[in-house]
């Protein structure tokens, strides 16, 4: 059973309300006196971007469940990335507006919340169909509550609760997710998979604001677009609550690789689940950055797309390098650039460049004789070098 209500993010006070309400709805009050909370903060952005759970509702929802006698939060997150290194990962709370919500809760109210990054924590084992997980001791301990964001995916069609469950994760199973496990399945098959593994209490797809188009997180060319919906989703069961979010954004659950069918059943109460019109932007298969075409294939991670991104974001903020990828731009006007294993059928034979970004492509980069850029993920400044002596 699931149920949608709809809210603002401001003032909180209205966000802990509906939160309460969807509570009432749906019957639940968390089975320990402490609770992980485990949003989507993916990139170090505003949260009007709709790329990441917006701190206001995570603020909200702690008001809620401290009334409900909760007296212990964490917010947990291993965003891969950002969560390598803990300057990083504090530069992520801190941009994305986690760390002022986080302090306002203590001062002004007096809760016990602290931000956890996951890489950094004790671990469990699971045994899963492709070995052992190690997940977050504090799953069991407590009350393990999974936060998403609704957006639409490049690789996997929507990121939603399942896919936010990958947030709990080590870097390295990251990794093994997007391979595969050295191919013995799919990204699609290790996100159905992980869901028997755990399971949230409660969770929660914060569709405030949403996102659409080529995500999950927002390109340099418009790729992407903001859905200003005002609704929170929430419910006991993962799998029923990705179904009932793609009916709202008018996705079919056959293009969700790792989603089962579910009946959706309403709880008393709730608003009625009414499709987007027009249905939301399905994702491109590239993303651009000027004249490069970004590819991805399902076997390439996160983890190449944002040194990437690191690599164009520095590349704009340099006057140096401006100028330098003006010049590339007006040599080449299309060049295209690979992450993630990718078979010979899938290349063209471009007359202009053609990039191979991380070790994962370096075979296919030695068979076609073209340029290949080492690392895992590549280090941004080299990457740079080799762009700019295409
Ligand atoms: S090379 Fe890139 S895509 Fe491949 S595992 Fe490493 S970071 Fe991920």
């Amino acid at each position: 059973m699931i149920s949608i209500i709809h809210t603002k993010t401001k003032p909180v006070e209205e966000v802990k309300n509906a939160f309460l309400k969807l509570m009432a709805q749906l019957n639940y009050t968390p089975s320990k006196t402490k609770v992980l909370l485990k949003p989507n903060i993916v990139d170090a952005v505003k949260p009007q971007t709709a790329v990441i759970t917006d701190p206001k509702v995570i603020g909200g929802l702690i008001l809620a469940l401290k009334d409900k006698g909760v007296e212990e939060f964490v917010i947990g997150e291993n965003s891969g990335f950002f969560s390598i290194n803990q300057k990083n990962f504090q530069r992520l709370i801190k941009e994305t507006g986690y760390r002022k919500m986080v302090d306002r809760l203590k001062k002004k109210h007096g809760i016990n919340v602290r931000i956890l990054n996951l890489q950094f924590t004790e671990f469990d084992e699971y045994p899963w169909i492709y070995g052992t997980l190690k997940l977050p001791k504090i799953c069991r301990t407590h009350s393990y509550i999974n936060i998403a964001k609704m957006k639409t995916h490049q690789m996997t069609a929507v990121t939603l609760s399942m896919k936010n469950q990958k947030g709990l994760l080590l870097f390295q199973d990251k990794k093994n997710f997007h391979l595969g496990y050295d191919g013995a399945g799919s990204l699609h098959s290790c996100i159905r998979e992980y869901a028997k593994v755990i399971q949230p209490e409660f969770s929660i797809i914060d569709s405030t604001c949403a996102l659409e188009g080529t995500g999950p997180v927002t390109g340099p060319e418009n790729q992407t677009k903001v859905r200003h919906l005002n609704i929170l989703i929430a419910g006991k069961d993962m799998i029923e609550l990705d179904n009932a979010a793609c009916q709202i954004m008018g996705v079919s659950i056959e293009d969700v690789q790792h989603l089962p069918k579910k009946k959706v059943n309403l709880a008393p109460g709730s608003e009625p689940i009414i499709p987007a019109d027009p249905p939301f932007q399905k994702p491109d298969s590239y993303m651009k950055y000027g004249n490069i075409f970004l590819h991805t294939s399902p076997y390439g991670c996160s983890n190449c797309q944002m040194a990437f991104s690191r690599m164009f974001r520095k590349i704009m903020f340099t006057p140096e390098y401006i100028k330098k990828f003006q010049n590339l731009q007006q040599k080449y006007p299309r060049i295209d650039v690979f992450i993630g294993n990718t078979s010979i059928t899938e290349i063209p034979n471009f007359e202009n460049p053609v990039v191979f970004f991380g070790k994962c492509t370096k075979s296919i980069a030695e068979d076609l004789r073209k340029n290949f850029i080492p690392g895992c993920p590549p280090n941004h400044n080299k990457a740079i070098d080799v762009l700019f002596n295409l």
